[in-house]
């Protein structure tokens, strides 16, 4: 069966579009998220715009605030600051990446955590760990999201998360094996010094992709009625495609998902349901804040 992550994050977007409906139909004021963009790379514009995008739609407010590459590190910072005095602001990304002369980790520990609805803070990341009240970052809110409304059962079973960066594959590793529906599962965390990772992926009954390989994933990896998570986005140059290139996930689709029980495709899987959670979080920093 196919995770269909664009049909959910639409009933998602849906859900959201209502309660917001609600909040203005109450005389209150809509949740109000800003995107700050530094420089033009192509993806990212693309990424930004779809999340403005995603916010008219749903009723939001949104801002987006665009800064030239070559802005100081200060000035970034004062920006910062001010987003987070603002009032009239539930939440606001910093889009990644940044050019190489501004310290990521220096802007991301500037956010004030109440308003980090990307959920990249330390203070949002400990409190995940510590299953305490937190805006989880929304890749892996995303796929629990999507097991969860798709009755994935995941309670017992043994999960390799392949990849584990600070966004996805750690995150997800931790949510898997927490208390709670599409939990409960044993888990193992692989990456690249990991030994004979085929011998892991065939016992998996629930395996995540996150390392950026396209079609790394194959069918001789897994077992009969296995889980598939792609989270896997490759640009894959083609030049049959009018725009030179065609998005691969890190799973070999059309071997693997004769063999899996539930499998995400790219695109079309994981990635919608990522800008439906950045949604949901900053309604939940209106409700919370
Ligand atoms: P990173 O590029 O930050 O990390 C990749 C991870 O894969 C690392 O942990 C690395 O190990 C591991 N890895 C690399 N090679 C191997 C290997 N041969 N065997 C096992 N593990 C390996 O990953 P991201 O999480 O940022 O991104 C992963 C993919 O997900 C990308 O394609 C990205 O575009 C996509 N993505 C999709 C999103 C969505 O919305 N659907 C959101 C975010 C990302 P090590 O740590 O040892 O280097």
């Amino acid at each position: 069966m196919v995770l269909d992550g664009k049909k959910t994050s639409n009933e998602i977007k849906e859900e959201i579009k209502i309660t917001v409906a609600s909040m203005k139909s109450r005389g209150q004021r809509p949740p109000h998220l800003a995107a700050v963009l530094v420089g033009n790379d192509g993806a990212s514009l693309t990424y930004v715009g779809s999340k403005v995008r995603s916010c008219e739609y749903v009723g939001f407010d949104s801002t987006l605030i665009r800064l030239e590459s070559n802005i100081t590190e200060d000035d970034l910072l004062q920006h910062i600051r001010g987003l987070n005095e603002d009032d009239n602001l539930d939440g606001y990304i910093v889009q990644l990446p940044l050019p190489k002369h501004i310290n990521e980790e220096k802007i991301l520990l500037a956010i004030d955590p109440k308003k980090d609805v990307d959920g990249f803070h330390p203070a949002n990341f400990g409190r995940m760990t510590l299953e305490l009240k937190a805006f989880i970052p929304a890749t892996p809110f995303g796929i629990m999201q999507l097991l969860e409304r798709y009755n994935v059962p995941t309670k017992g079973k043994h999960c390799v998360v392949v990849g584990r960066s600070h966004i996805v594959g750690r995150p997800i590793s931790i949510l898997m094996s927490q208390k709670g529906i599409s939990g409960n599962a044993t888990v193992t965390l692989a990456h690249s010094h990991t030994k004979n990772l085929e011998d892991l992926t065939r016992t998996a009954d629930i395996i995540i992709m996150a390392l950026g390989m396209p079609e790394f994933l194959k069918a001789n990896m897994i077992k009969e009625g296995a889980v598939i998570i792609d989270v896997g986005i490759t640009r894959v140059q083609d030049n049959n495609n009018a725009k030179g290139y065609i998005i691969k996930g890190d799973v070999s689709y059309e071997e693997v998902s004769k063999k899996a029980s539930f499998i995400t495709p790219v695109p079309g899987g994981v990635g919608p349901m990522t800008i439906a959670m950045l949604l949901k979080n900053t309604l939940l920093a209106r409700e919370w804040n």
